[in-house]
């Protein structure tokens, strides 16, 4: 049933022999202790003997935040307190586009390694840094012009690890490209090959500054990065790595990406595709080849432990934090920390924190000055997070232990019992307990009820939705049906501003003399999206039969203008893009179609609004409203440029206000 390793009772073993401080072994991992059931393992770094014990949950962290290492908010607080704890740490390179860092300061940042510039204020870090591609960041953006960061679009995989090297991670990602939902299998196959070609790049690179370039700093542990539509399609992904980076480094690591969007919408399929990288990994490399999933963590981390995966990283805990939520130890619920009575947690953060000074301090009015409390918001925003990241790390600690005890079995029961009502822990139960018999024996006698496999619901159709943004243009409404039930349509990233253009002769429908311009979502046809719904229903409670006068028109980061008669075409329902505060150009672009539009049917609108809250579709509008004289921007105050504002009741009033100006009855 499992084995002791031999090298599990001598950790230290592997560098015993050379005397310190001289050896120059490259990095490698090993495992320590091994069970049919997950296993305990350990990475050492080819620097100052760093080591990582497996598995591990990596907090996602941002380092280059503003010009300075003074600067940051939130960061500042959480690297102070990271570092001094030595926790091993994840970031992704290209995080510098968040904070609006121009090219001279990224420059000035690339001299010296993470650790150098945060010595004077953090001290000495000797935690592991894992440093990703930041591959998803550029998903959705092609055409982001990366030049004055020294990206270059022909040698972009070179120029990020060059950056990742300049950094000094200790582990490193290969660019890869990361796969979205139902993206068209031929873009799927390109993007795989391509990431795959990246990760031989990188190994090569790697291996040959292991041999003998004395003038390398550190060598950085490689991870090559691993994507599939299926279980089976990631599996031969993998075979296919082995194959060309097999003989090119002794050890090295895969990273899995893509599962964000599974996560929590199909967590079986997550499972599906982590199993099917470990059991590609030949066997003579099993014990030498680390598993880390990117973007999971919380409740599914034991789960996946338990089949052999080795690490993890979370945003989360910030994500948490950002809204004032207090994740309960060993529930896992979610509490208002203003709501809260008590703090029943004996973490570090907890003691240092008292739940009455938090309170206090969110109670003041001031969000950039001191608090009444003598400190800064964003401390207290800092020390939610890190409580918040506390408690998933013991989640999978417990499991660590369990493993390590060759307890899994009854470890992972006494989770999932614990967890068995949270939504995604369900079918990925139910996923496991259809590979693993004797773990469902040993679960039917312990669950209040055995997930059944969920079947995925097809989308919803919301009727008040398509009765105020009708979804087809023209005649053909009542012909062209716009979901296939059951099959969801596949989406494309080749899509360019060239493939949708408002035609020529269109003409604004009759008696929509009121023009509403809202940004683009992910979710197509836009109006199934959550943005254009909440705007949608807002809007129908407000005015009644009197909406009717209302045309949207979306704002799309890749088309420009598109009126909701067009949401159903194919160009505009099938291509995924974001736009970004940084692709000036695509800003310009949309800008510019915005006002060609206005321009050319000036007469058919008596009132023209634009509604966003996020940087860049906002930079469009205000482009707009300085160009074409009555163009409105809402909300005109707007103390943080972020989607989540769009959703605030005052922002939404604001628009009903204006739009009841022009006559338009509320009713
Ligand atoms: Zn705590």
């Amino acid at each position: 049933m499992h084995q002791q390793k031999d090298k599990g009772i001598n950790p230290c073993k592997a560098g015993a022999d050379t005397p310190s401080g001289t050896e120059n072994h490259s990095a490698t991992y090993h495992t320590l202790f091994e069970t049919s059931h997950g296993r305990v393992g350990e990475l050492r770094l080819s620097t100052n003997n760093r080591k990582l014990l497996t598995p591990v949950l990596f907090p996602v962290i941002n380092f280059l935040t503003g010009t300075s290492t003074r600067g940051g908010g939130i960061w500042k607080y959480i690297l102070h307190i990271f570092m001094q704890r030595q926790t091993p740490m994840l970031s992704q390179v290209l995080h510098f586009l968040d904070f609006n860092l121009i090219g001279k300061y990224l420059a000035k940042w690339r001299k010296k390694s993470m650790r150098e510039h945060y010595r004077e204020r953090n001290g000495e870090y000797e935690g592991v840094l894992f440093l990703d591609s930041g591959g998803f960041k550029l998903l959705y953006s092609t055409g982001l012009d990366l030049k004055e960061f020294g990206i270059h679009k022909e040698t972009e995989a070179d120029d990020i690890l060059d950056l990742q090297l300049d950094f000094e991670g200790d582990i490193v990602a290969s660019l890869d490209y990361p796969l979205p939902p139902n993206l068209a299998r031929p873009e799927a196959v390109a993007r795989m090959e391509q990431s795959l070609a990246n990760a031989v790049r990188a190994a090569e690179k790697l291996a040959g500054r292991d041999n003998g370039d004395s003038a390398a700093r550190t060598t950085p542990y490689l991870y090559t990065c691993c994507h599939g539509q299926s279980g089976e399609d990631i599996a031969n992904y993998v075979t296919d790595v082995f194959e060309r980076i097999g003989d090119k480094l002794p050890s090295f690591g895969l990273a899995v990406g893509s599962l964000v969007p599974l996560r929590g919408r199909d967590d079986s399929a997550v499972m599906e595709r982590l199993n099917g990288v470990v059991q590609a990994i030949p066997d003579a490399r099993r014990d030498t080849t680390p598993v880390h999933a990117f973007g999971v963590s919380g409740t599914l981390t034991p789960l996946l432990a338990y089949i052999g995966i080795d690490s993890f990283d979370s945003s989360a805990y910030i994500q948490t934090s950002r809204s004032l939520t207090y994740v309960q130890p060993r529930t896992s619920k979610k509490l208002k920390i203003m709501e809260m009575d008590a703090i029943d947690c004996d973490c570090y953060i907890c003691k240092a924190f008292p739940l009455q000074e938090i309170q206090q301090a969110f109670m003041d009015k001031q969000s950039y000055k001191v608090t009444s409390t003598g400190k800064f918001k964003s401390e207290y925003y800092a020390a939610i997070a890190l409580h918040n990241f506390h408690v998933e790390t013991e989640m999978l600690t417990d499991m660590r232990e369990a493993i390590q005890a060759d307890d899994a079995v009854e470890g992972l029961t006494r989770h999932i019992a614990k967890y068995q009502r949270t939504r995604g822990l369900q079918s990925a139960t139910a996923w496991l307990a259809e590979k693993d018999n004797a773990l469902a024996i040993r679960l039917t006698r312990t669950l209040i009820q055995m997930p059944m496999k969920m079947v995925a619901e097809p989308a919803q159709r919301n009727p008040n939705q398509l009765e105020l943004f009708p979804l087809t243009y023209g005649d053909t409404s009542s012909e062209t049906p716009i979901i296939r039930e059951g099959e969801p349509q596949t989406i494309s990233l080749a899509y360019t501003p060239d493939n949708f253009r408002i035609p020529e002769e269109y003409q604004p429908p009759a008696g929509k003399e009121i023009l509403l311009a809202i940004p683009c979502a992910g979710k197509k046809p836009y109006s199934l999206s959550r943005t254009h719904t909440i705007v949608a229903n807002r809007l129908q409670t407000a005015f009644g039969e009197e909406h009717q006068r209302i045309h949207k028109i979306t704002l799309s980061g890749l088309y420009g203008p598109v009126p909701e008669e067009f949401e159903s075409e194919e160009a505009v329902i099938r291509y995924d893009f974001q736009l970004l505060p940084q692709n000036a150009a695509q800003i310009q672009l949309c800008a510019s179609r915005f006002i060609d539009y206005l321009q050319k049917n000036r007469d058919n609108y008596t009132l023209t609004i634009g509604y966003a809250t996020s940087k860049a579709y906002r930079e469009v509008f205000s482009l707009v409203e300085k160009r074409y004289t009555g163009f409105i921007l809402l909300p005109k105050e707007l103390k943080q440029k972020r989607l989540s504002e769009f959703f605030r009741h005052a922002h939404l009033d604001t628009l009903v206000n204006a739009l009841s100006v022009e006559g338009i009855m509320q009713s």
